[in-house]
């Protein structure tokens, strides 16, 4: 049959128009159900108008383009004379669901329909057809709820009040004394469907139409004017998603699992989204329609008896009880259960990737409608990373691109110290793991206002909703009564990677008094509480965390990584435990000592203000003296620890006025410590005050007016180095000078230590051995001048942070004030400090090494501003040939990934393999 629009695409009753590949024409979802209608998959009829007509409906004034109007008659014909049933017939009505769909899946942000077609007339020929009078007015009462709060809008009047059809719904279940939705009889949701009608007339001055025809066009623009509402402009926002991409609109038969018992609706994943262990996982509900397992309206049941068996164990449910109540799929629909676990086998193989998948059971025949690859956690990704290419359904390098870089940092998150006391109050489900403690919050206004004033939250929620969004985004995390799984918050939670407790009935939320009670215990608004996302406990109070260990699914993930990565990774660290954890974590090396921080140290700051207050070289010399044994002992730790890798330390940076008292009291209190007079201490700190510090007396220009401090650094490595080696232990020194930007600046300094070098082997005392003289390239003129620079540098290496406040001419410590607003208004695409800027701060770089291998073609080269840990940066880095970037420890798994990405993307461009 030819194609009925250009914009128009059917799928079902032995036809797909579309494939999996035309997700931007298509959106996920549409592409998704062409390709299983493909498939012969038991898909309901439907067909999907494409993104183009929503951006055309967005261009045009919310009008359609030509032909649209008769297509999609003729594509509801087509669906007709597939089924047998007519849109709008009083006897045997076809009724449809309108489902939204972008090019990637945007979870609950936009908006969706069903049982469209349901009339005054229709439910009359629904209840006949289906002898079913209770399920024909179940299915216009959620029709009625549905239209006013999609189509009509139809919001509560107070923020946290609840919805307002749910609130009726409430009131006739209590007037009728029943717990459950499915406990109201016919005559009830006849009533529940007059009440919506009456709530809508009077909120919005007319009624649900009449005409099916109207019901199914409002619905398509609505479901179009969905794509932008404040939670998917929000949703887009926070994950970088164009606002051009616009949604596909799937009109599709519907289905029902909400006839009678010999029904169901439920969600199932192809491996478990949290652990990603393989087999089948999911949720569902006996006799209910789709939303009801994400909207956490009744208690969802478990799809295989395995998982039914262990989640009653947890809830200490007997095994008797647990048949009688929360019977599983397997056991209740055993024949369903079987057809499922072949698609799901079918899909992922088709796939490639672990599917999540919805499906309903009419009449006990499974229907599908919908799969995609399944939203999961880190650790899920990466383990189902391994055992997928170790099943060959993916090959290495493939299980490699799977895994985003920043997710590895989760796996990375504390977990609670076992040792500590604590007092768990209630236990709800384990739906996003890591451990957090932050202050209690009951709304998302409030958790950004909190938080906002720099404090930890953990958001407390009956159940979330798309519109706490912005909340959910800012809390360290999220707990809620009610919902399962695959509940909004736990779906949301996961993909942010944040620690979420879902489904906690034990707790009571009493929003009007913002506090949560559980069995005895409150906890009020401001009040701190700590969640752990993998064991589903609520703990009253602050508990100490730990850090984690990591899994042989991540060490095996991570040594593919190494296997495929040309860049070598360190990490920037200023103390042995840092150099510990940067070790644990596959550091090969220390790219950034900061050794200015050590001076910030209480014990020592005041030996370090004393060497500012030195009048002449003698005194500065005196106070130095009495740092240089703290400064050997830090070096001796961190080389220690370090042993066999090189360990870049880098000489005194910052102005000295940093270490100096800014209020008065605190010079009059420290001069008084120190025995100087005060008068002298506050005219030395005025007059280090500079206009421009970032610009100022600082780096290399410190060891050029005071060429003590830096000789007494250089002395305390060199020690340091000596005594390990005398111990032998292979410690690699690496000096590294700061903020150069002229040869002879640094051929002086370099000269300088090596003098130190020279007189320290001449005093006879262990010797060193190898150490090396490099510099940072932090300042613009040393990128240009990189070629001199390297005919005496030993090593460079990137300092962006600096480099990049100077090419931009932006302030790294005042600019966040307005960069935002660039980018906004789309003059940058990132923040610049976050994400090396390719263009400018790349060509600089691009030329630096250029000019630094030309004086010397085995210079090393690193970068070890922050850029080091953010994986567009490490890719850049790669593509530019430097030898190694150097991060954050923990991020020292993510620039390995990210490395190894960057060569396989590289080697994919030279088609040296197959696509991954
Ligand atoms: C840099 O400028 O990139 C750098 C690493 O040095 P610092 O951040 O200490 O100025
Ligand atoms: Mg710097």
């Amino acid at each position: 049959m030819a194609r009925v629009h250009p914009e128009i695409y059917f799928f079902g009753a032995g036809v797909a128009e579309g494939r999996a590949d035309m997700r931007e024409l298509l959106g996920g979802k549409g592409a998704n159900l062409h390709e299983m209608a493909s498939l012969k998959l038991p898909v309901p009829p439907g067909f999907t108008i494409s993104t183009a007509v929503c951006n055309y409906f967005y261009a045009h004034g919310n009008r359609y383009p030509k032909g649209l109007k008769e297509g999609v008659a003729k594509s509801v014909a087509r669906i007709e004379k597939a089924l047998g049933r007519r849109f709008g017939d009083a006897a045997n009505p076809l009724l449809v669901s309108v489902r939204s769909g972008a090019r990637v899946s945007m979870p609950g942000m936009m908006d969706t329909v069903l049982n469209l077609g349901l009339t005054d007339k229709t439910v009359v020929g629904l209840e006949a057809v289906s002898q079913n009078p209770r399920f024909a007015w179940d299915s216009y009462r959620r029709f009625c709820q549905m239209y006013g709060d999609v189509v009509l809008k139809l919001k509560p009047e107070n923020k946290n009040d609840r919805d307002p059809f749910e609130e009726i719904i409430e009131r006739k279940k209590a007037a009728r004394g029943v717990t459950e939705d499915v406990d109201l009889s016919a005559d009830d949701l006849k009533e529940l469907v007059a009440e919506f009608r009456e709530l809508i007339r009077a909120r919005c001055g007319h009624d649900v139409p009449q005409d099916p025809w109207e019901q199914l066009w409002a619905a398509i623009g609505a479901v179009f004017e969905s794509w932008n509402n404040d939670r998917a402009i929000v949703y887009r926002k926070i994950n970088n998603i164009p606002g051009d991409w616009g949604t596909a609109v799937s009109v599709q038969s519907m289905v029902f699992g909400n006839l009678g018992t010999d029904c169901a609706t439920g969600v199932a994943f192809t491996r478990d989204p949290a652990t990603g262990e393989k087999g089948i996982y999911g949720e569902f509900l006996p006799n209910a329609q789709g939303e009801d397992v994400v909207a956490g309206i009744r208690t969802p049941r478990s799809i295989s008896k395995a998982a039914g068996r262990a989640m009653a164990h947890r809830q200490g449910m007997s095994e008797a009880d647990r048949r009688a109540h929360q019977a599983t799929l397997e056991e209740s629909f055993p024949q369903v259960y079987g057809e499922l676990l072949k698609i799901a086998a079918r899909l992922e193989r088709h796939f490639r990737d672990m599917q999540d998948m919805e499906f309903t059971v009419e009449r006990s025949r499974l229907f599908m409608l919908q799969t995609r690859n399944g939203k999961r956690t880190a650790a899920a990704a990466v383990r189902c990373a391994v055992e997928m290419a170790q099943e060959k359904l993916i090959d290495k390098r493939a299980a490699l691109m799977r895994v985003e870089p920043v997710q590895l940092e989760q796996l990375l998150h504390p977990q609670l110290d076992p040792k500590a006391a604590k007092k768990t109050i209630a236990r709800g489900l384990p739906a996003s793991p890591g451990a957090v403690a932050g202050e209690a919050v009951f709304s998302a206004d409030e958790a950004v206002a909190v938080a906002g004033a720099g404090r930890k939250v953990i958001l407390v929620r009956v159940e979330t909703s798309p519109e706490d969004i912005h909340g959910m985004q800012v809390a360290e995390g999220i707990l809620t009564q009610r919902g399962g799984m695959t509940s909004h918050a736990a779906v949301v939670a996961r993909g942010m990677g944040k620690c979420c407790v879902a489904g906690c009935s034990e707790i009571e939320i009493d929003y009007a008094a913002g506090a949560l009670s559980a069995n005895g215990a409150v906890i009020r608004r401001g009040e701190y509480l700590t969640l752990d996302g993998t064991t589903g406990e609520v703990i009253e109070g602050r508990v100490p965390t730990v850090d984690p260990a990591m899994s042989a699914y991540f060490k095996k993930f991570l040594e593919w990584a190494d296997g495929e990565r040309k860049l070598g990774v360190r990490a920037n660290a200023d103390t042995p435990h840092d150099a510990k954890v940067a070790r644990e974590f596959g550091a090969e090396g220390i790219g950034l000592c900061r050794t200015e921080h050590m001076f910030f140290d209480p014990e020592r700051i005041d030996a370090v203000r004393e060497m500012i207050l030195a009048e002449n070289a003698e005194q500065r010399a005196r106070a130095l003296a009495k740092i240089l044994p703290m400064q050997r002992e830090d070096f001796i730790g961190i080389l220690r620890e370090m042993e066999g890798l090189p360990v870049t330390i880098r000489l005194l940076d910052p102005p000295l006025h940093e270490f100096l008292p800014k209020e008065d009291a605190e010079v009059r209190e420290l001069a008084a410590k120190i025995g100087v007079d005060p008068a002298r201490l506050k005219q030395v700190r005025d007059s280090l005050v500079e206009f421009n510090p970032m610009l100022g007396h600082r780096g290399s220009r410190l060891g050029i007016s005071f060429p003590e401090i830096y000789q007494a650094q250089a002395r305390a490595i060199l020690e340091a180095a000596a005594e390990l080696r005398a111990k032998g232990v292979r410690a690699i020194p690496e000096i590294m000078l700061p903020l150069i930007g002229e040869k002879r600046e640094f051929e002086v300094l370099a000269g300088e230590i090596r003098e130190v070098a020279k007189e320290l082997a001449a005093e006879n005392h262990n010797r060193p051995g190898a150490y090396t003289i490099g510099t940072m390239i932090e300042v613009p003129r040393a990128c240009i001048l990189a070629e001199q620079i390297g005919e005496v540098a030993e090593f460079f290496s990137f300092g962006t942070n600096d480099l990049t406040q100077m090419t931009y001419g932006l302030s790294r410590d005042d600019s966040a004030r307005f960069l935002g607003d660039y980018i906004e208004r789309g003059i940058y695409k990132k923040d610049p400090f976050a994400q090396l800027d390719p263009e400018g701060v790349g060509e600089l770089m691009r030329i630096g090494i250029e000019g630094g291998r030309k004086a010397n073609r085995k210079l090393k080269i690193g970068i070890c501003g922050e850029h080091g840990g953010d994986p567009e940066s490490v890719k850049l880095c790669h593509r530019l040939g430097l030898d190694y970037v150097s991060c954050s420890p923990y991020r020292v798994p993510v620039a390995r990934l990210a490395a190894a990405q960057a060569a396989i993307e590289e080697r994919k461009a030279k088609r040296e393999f197959k696509d991954v």
